[in-house]
């Protein structure tokens, strides 16, 4: 998102020109490409060259432009909606601004910025749709890459699907406003009738619009538990984005970055239920209830989970007391944040003939005194990715050392994976323990522990060692609270 302060000098707005004449002087190059990104518009194109090039004159013979081949003059311009200055001559091009002005015609002149009431857009044609690119001239070549990627992103088909949505205004203007109507157009554009226009069967997406217009029952409720990824926004899946768009509320926690949130719908209920150290946060059964009555209501709820939902994220939970109340969901992965620190150290999680496992663990449940199963793994060579493992650092490395694990068994910390300000450390899980009393990582931690870990790339990390809990002096600041804890 931009910063506050960063504020557009030239706003987009669409300029109404069907029934209207667009007038180009110019004579060459310059006066064609304004031709044609004028042509894509319903306007009259009246061509302004005494000296038209070969080029140009093709385009008038085969655009219907009205070609006014004369020494340019003022009074051409009149009655025009918009005028353009393409003759690549200073003075001239300054010429026509001025008359243009002088007549209240908006005027643009090719590479002038200093002339220009009005900068075209790099654009993105699906009539009636049209996605207008600006830069304010800052980068006409970023504005084609932005045009390409845009233009891959959306279906050919489109404008027809959006012309066939203004035939059904009315129809839908008719149905309740919110719910359902939102539900209407959002099913339009998403179900059956965008489908059949794709495939280009048109009648079929009519009637499957009328369809839609009568069909009455109440509207379900549905919850998506969807993984939201360690904290990068472009981390985010596709499907959690579109689910995201369409929501009618966004259950979160407190791990889930804003930026995500966000990325809802400017109306939909937005409720953190996480569990922020210091502030309020709802027990798992006020969230079950919640999620229960949304549902109840009829809403399409995102639940919002960090990472993956089903990793340390009480989904299971979750899904059991939906399932009990017959409230329908779905469960959308995420980027777990195992898989985020590991790329962000290069680590490889499996490695031939070195570790062929994983095991993702808390470390919260070695206080007992048998040794989890998870540990005898660690030992026999898997890879092993501790959740909120900050606040047990030394209990994790001393019971797998009494175990027999080496010592000297490499370990890389994660805090903030993925994130701008993330810090990476390595050491061994003799060096674990310090990690505790760090107070100095303030963000969620993932400690990943085996040998794979040696064949990761350290260039950049800071060792962990450096910070031991002796050297300190403060106390703790890691608790399960500041953690991030959702198991
Ligand atoms: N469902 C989440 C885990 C939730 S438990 C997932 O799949 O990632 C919360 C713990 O996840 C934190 O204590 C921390 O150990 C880890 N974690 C979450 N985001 C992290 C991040 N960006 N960097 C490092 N660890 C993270």
């Amino acid at each position: 998102m931009s910063p506050a302060n960063a504020k557009l000098n030239a706003f987009p707005v669409f300029m109404r020109v069907d029934g209207g004449a667009v007038a180009i002087v110019g004579n060459g190059e310059e006066a064609l490409a304004k031709a044609r990104l004028i042509a894509q518009s319903s306007a009259e194109l009246r061509i302004i060259a005494d000296h038209a090039n070969a080029e140009l004159l093709a385009f008038i013979a085969t655009s219907g432009a009205v070609h006014v081949d004369a020494a340019y003059d003022a009074a051409q311009l009149e009655g025009a909606a918009l005028a353009f200055a393409a003759n690549g001559d200073e003075a001239l091009d300054r010429r026509v601004a001025e008359d243009a002005r002088r007549l209240g015609i908006p005027v643009n002149a090719v590479d002038r910025p200093e002339l220009c009431d009005f900068f075209t857009p790099a654009l993105v044609n699906r009539a009636p749709v049209a996605i207008a690119i600006g830069t304010e001239g800052a980068g006409p070549v970023l504005a084609q890459l932005l045009r390409a990627r845009i233009d891959r992103m959306l279906s050919p088909s489109l404008g027809r699907l959006a012309a066939l949505a203004a035939s059904f205004r009315g129809a839908a203007e008719r149905l309740p406003k919110g719910n359902r109507r939102r539900r209407f157009w959002s099913d339009f554009f998403a179900g059956a009738p965008a489908k059949a226009i794709e495939a280009g069967e048109f009648a079929r997406a009519h009637d499957a619009a009328l369809d839609l217009l009568a069909s009455n029952a109440p509207a379900a409720g549905h919850i998506a538990l969807v993984g939201a990824g360690p904290g990068a926004e472009d981390l985010l899946t596709l499907r959690a984005h579109r689910l995201l768009m369409e929501a009618d509320a966004i259950v979160y926690d407190a791990l889930v970055p804003e930026g995500i949130v966000a990325m809802g719908r400017r109306d939909a209920e937005r409720l953190p239920v996480g569990k922020r150290k210091g502030c309020h946060s709802k027990s798992q059964e006020e969230i079950n209830a919640l999620l229960i009555e949304l549902g109840r209501a009829g809403k399409r709820v995102v639940r919002l989970k960090s990472g993956d939902p089903l990793v340390f994220g009480r989904a299971g939970e979750e899904m059991a007391a939906l399932r009990e109340a017959g409230v329908a969901y779905e469960v959308v992965p995420g980027v777990t944040a195992a898989f985020a620190a590991a790329a962000d150290f290069e680590l490889p999680l499996t490695l031939r003939g070195v570790s062929s496992s994983m095991v993702f663990t808390t470390g919260h449940d070695l206080k007992g005194n048998s040794l989890p199963d998870w540990a005898k793994l660690a030992i026999s060579g898997a890879t092993v990715a501790v959740y909120m493992g900050r606040s047990v650092a030394a209990e994790v490395a001393g019971r797998l050392i009494e175990a027999g694990l080496s010592p000297d068994t490499a370990v890389a910390v994660v805090e903030n994976a993925s994130l701008g300000n993330r810090r990476r450390f390595h050491g061994t899980l003799a060096d674990l323990p310090s990690l505790e009393a760090r107070a100095d990582l303030t963000g969620p931690v993932m400690t990943i522990i085996g040998d794979a870990v040696a064949g990761a790339n350290f260039e950049g990390s800071e060792p962990l060692a450096a910070h031991r809990r002796e050297d300190t002096g403060h106390e703790s600041a890691a608790n399960p609270a500041d953690e991030g804890v959702e198991q």
